[in-house]
């Protein structure tokens, strides 16, 4: 094993429970005869891109999704050669790359079009592109007014040998709020963007539009392939939909360090930046050594729950960018003991479901801010 850089701190990614949870999710659209595509934007969500790459596709995953391109450069450098679809691209983007490495290119507009066919022509092989229709979220895709301009310059460039439509696909605003009318909005739309495409001669090889919470609670927008990550990561999308447990899902991540400080303080001690936590008697103070650089949100200063020596205890004060405190009272801990910050749950941690409470935020943002300098360790 390679000497590890930085022994502080840990997030411990256990490889075992996400492929359980990519099994659960094949479980639950298998009724609607999609696949699963593991989203591994944003280095898996903090989880670590490659290997969680790798061990979606152990468990059945049949695609793997990117939001950036380098991204997605990033699987096939690694050896992986699993159908990967990009969607956020920029002009001036590596289409080219894309092209050589056989990388599915997300098509919004025509820019992006223009692009790609001239990628093709010089990489001497045609791109494989899936059009995207925004269906009323607001934010890539093409709006239905557009539509059919994009859809008759693909398949012409098509028809050229310069590219091959594979997929159509859209997604959602709003799947996690159940009954939101713009849920029905969205799927009617993209119904009848699909049946455009299609009458016009497209022959996709995948029509997708599910997110976690749409492939959790909405089995009619499940079509070829849900295009899952936090639930993939063993997280409930929302709070309001149901625990991880509730969907047959475990967490992945377990966030812990080791406290590098103990000591003993007076009545009055005025602890960490801004001293808006002062000790109301004789205490024991431990050291935790992560902070916001490591992604402990600030937001969490007073209000974020770490387990340290048997209890679960709040943040003192404020965090600070490598470090914060807890108040032990009465007990004490050694240097070196264990704090978790956030994990399964089910050893009496926090989960980082908690945190975002704590933090007025969304599990998303806390696994997928765990800083760069924290080592991801894949059991
Ligand atoms: N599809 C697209 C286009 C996305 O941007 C994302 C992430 O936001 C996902 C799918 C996965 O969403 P979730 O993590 O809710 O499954």
């Amino acid at each position: 094993e390679p000497e590890r850089p930085d022994n502080r701190a840990r997030a411990e990614i256990d490889l075992a429970a996400l492929r359980a949870n990519v099994r659960a999710l094949r479980a639950r659209v298998a009724p609607s005869g999609a696949r699963v595509m593991g989203v591994v934007k944003a280095d898996a969500y903090g989880h670590g891109a490659v290997p969680c790459a790798r061990a979606a596709l152990d468990a059945g995953a049949a695609w793997l999704g990117t939001a950036t391109p380098y991204e997605a450069l990033a699987l096939r450098a690694a050896g992986i050669d699993a159908p990967v679809l990009c969607w956020l691209w920029t002009p001036g983007g590596p289409f080219r790359a894309a092209v050589d490495a056989d990388v599915d290119i997300a098509v919004s507009g025509l820019w992006a079009l223009d692009e790609v066919v001239a990628a093709a022509r010089a990489a001497g092989r045609p791109a494989r592109i899936q059009l995207k229709a925004d269906t009323g979220l607001g934010r890539n895709g093409c709006l239905a007014g557009d539509w059919p301009r994009l859809v008759g310059e693909a398949l012409k460039a098509q028809a050229d040998g310069d590219v091959r439509v594979t997929g159509l696909w859209s997604h959602f605003a709003c799947a996690d709020e159940p009954g939101h009318p713009s849920i029905d909005a969205q799927l009617t739309r993209f119904h009848e963007m699909l049946e455009y495409a299609e009458k016009a001669g497209v022959e996709p090889e995948v029509r997708h539009m599910a997110n976690s919470p749409a492939t959790l609670t909405l089995p009619e927008t499940h079509f070829d392939l849900v295009r899952t990550g936090v639930a993939m990561y063993g997280i409930s999308p929302s709070p309001e939909l149901g625990t991880p447990a509730d969907f047959g899902l475990r967490p992945v991540m377990r966030l812990s360090a080791d406290v590098a400080s103990v000591k003993q303080a007076p009545q009055g001690l005025g602890i960490s930046y801004g001293h808006h936590y002062v000790t109301d008697r004789e205490t024991t103070l431990a050291l935790v050594p992560l902070g916001y650089a490591d992604g402990v949100p600030r937001h969490a200063s007073g209000r974020g729950p770490v387990l340290l020596g048997g209890a679960v205890r709040t943040v003192a004060g404020r965090v600070a960018m490598d470090q914060f405190v807890l108040d032990l009272g009465d007990d004490t801990v050694e240097p070196g003991a264990r704090a978790v910050l956030f994990g399964p749950g089910d050893d009496g941690e926090p989960t980082a479901e908690d945190w975002a409470r704590a933090a007025g935020t969304i599990a998303y943002e806390i696994v997928t801010r765990v800083g760069a300098r924290v080592p991801r360790v894949h059991l």
